[in-house]
């Protein structure tokens, strides 16, 4: 499988879910057999020898290969959810998004200071999610945060609002 064929099995729906967003739909990635098996081998042999400890899914779109790499390298994996989801005692963080404000959560007793972490979602637009999600791993306390997209939109630039300190992996990108 090389990756133009992994980048060719992302269908791509214009004007979703708003007029001019171009919507990289990975479902037709991950029900390919070889190209879901690209992704998981990908981010195994890139995180296998780092020293991970947990790797923190975002929801949703962030807990299709979350967990399954979590496995393949050893680590655990902790869940950021939605306000209300999450059953014990939480940590928030709010951020702006293009209308109004979201916010995430992570159960405050998920991490530890020893943590070395992965943030995973499945895709980089504008970094905000990402850029919460950081803040939040952050206020939790841990020693190291990696994070990791299966795709991303370059021209966007979204990298360009994460921390300097924090590397920054992504498997596929388009423009
Ligand atoms: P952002 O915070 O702008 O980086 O947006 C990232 C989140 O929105 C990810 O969880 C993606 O699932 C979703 N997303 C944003 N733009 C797109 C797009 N063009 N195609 C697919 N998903 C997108």
């Amino acid at each position: 499988m090389t990756i133009e064929e992994v980048k060719a099995s992302i269908r791509n729906i214009a004007d979703f879910p708003i007029p001019g967003i171009q919507f990289k739909d990975l479902t037709t990635a991950f029900r390919a057999p070889e190209s879901l098996r690209w992704m998981y081998n990908e981010m195994v042999a890139h995180y296998k020898d780092m020293g991970i400890t947990k790797i923190v899914g975002i929801e949703s779109r962030g807990f299709i290969l979350a967990p399954g790499v979590a496995v393949g390298i050893g680590a655990g994996f902790v869940p950021i959810r939605k306000p209300g989801k999450l059953p014990a005692d939480t940590i928030s963080v709010s951020y702006a998004k293009e209308y109004g404000t979201d916010t995430i959560e992570i159960h405050r007793d998920a991490l530890c200071a020893d943590d070395v972490v992965v943030i995973h979602d499945d895709l980089l637009a504008t970094g905000g999610t990402m850029a919460a999600a950081i803040e939040l791993v952050r206020k939790a306390g841990v020693k190291k945060i990696y994070i990791s997209f299966l795709v991303e939109l370059d021209g966007l630039k979204g990298r360009e609002v994460f921390p300097k300190d924090v590397e920054v992996y992504s498997l596929i990108h388009f423009d």
